[in-house]
C-alpha cells in the first residue's frame, strides 16, 4: 500500500500527517526533494532533501523522480530511490504531495495507491489559517486562496475525502481508511 495525502495549502496536511505517523508505526514519511530554502527547525534528509536548482535539474534529467511539480515557485519531487527504500524496509510510504503533483501519481500507481484529499472545514477557516501563520504577505495569501479554489475542483480524482475540522477526529477517519484498505 502507498498512501497519498493531498489538499490545498492551509488544509493542515503537515499536522495531520505528523499525528497519523505517531499513531501507526507501519507508516514511513516519503522525504521529498525540494529547491525551497530550509526553514528554521527543519532538518536536511529528514523533512526534505534540500538541493539547489542545478542539482534538482540534474536529478530530473536522470529520471530520478516519480513525479515533480512547481509549488509556490519552488520545485518539489518524489524520488524513486526514496520510495524503493521504504518499500524494501517493509513500510507503507506516506506521500505528502500538492494537488497537481498528486494527480500525476494517481496515473502511475495501480490499486496499491490509496489517495486522500484533505479539506479545510470552510473557506473562512482556510483564510483564517493562512492568515494566522503570520509568515506570508497578503499577495501570497490571496494566491494560495485562489489556487485552493482550483485545487478543490480536482478532488474528484481522489478516492477518499476527509474534512480536517478537528485534527484527532480527522486522523481517526484516516486510520479507519487504512484498516479498511
Ligand atoms: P512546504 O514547502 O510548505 O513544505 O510544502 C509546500 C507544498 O509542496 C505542500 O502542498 C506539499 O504537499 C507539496 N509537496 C511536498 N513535497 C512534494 C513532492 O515531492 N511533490 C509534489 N508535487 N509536491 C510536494
Amino acid at each position: 500500500m502507498i498512501l497519498l495525502i493531498t489538499g490545498p495549502s492551509g488544509a493542515g496536511k503537515s499536522s495531520f500527517i505528523g499525528r497519523l505517523m505517531e499513531q501507526d508505526p507501519r507508516l514511513a514519511f516519503s522525504i521529498s526533494t525540494t529547491t525551497r530554502p530550509i526553514r528554521a527547525g527543519e532538518r536536511d534528509g529528514v523533512d526534505y532533501d534540500f538541493v539547489d536548482d542545478a542539482e534538482f535539474d540534474k536529478l530530473l534529467a536522470d529520471d530520478a523522480f516519480v513525479e515533480w511539480a512547481v509549488v509556490h515557485e519552488n520545485k518539489y519531487g518524489t524520488r524513486r530511490s526514496r520510495l524503493h527504500e521504504m518499500v524494501a524496509a517493509g513500510k507503507i510510504p506516506v506521500l505528502d504531495i500538492d494537488v497537481q503533483g498528486g494527480v500525476q501519481v494517481l496515473d502511475i500507481f495501480g490499486p496499491e495507491l490509496v489517495s486522500v484529499f484533505l479539506f479545510p472545514p470552510s473557506w473562512e477557516e482556510l483564510e483564517r489559517r493562512l492568515t494566522s501563520r503570520g509568515t506570508d504577505s497578503e499577495d501570497v495569501i490571496a494566491t494560495r486562496l485562489s489556487n485552493a479554489r482550483h485545487e478543490v475542483g480536482l478532488a474528484d480524482s481522489y478516492t477518499y475525502w476527509i474534512v480536517n475540522d478537528d485534527l484527532e477526529a480527522a486522523v481517526g477517519r484516516m486510520r479507519a481508511i487504512i484498516s479498511a484498505e
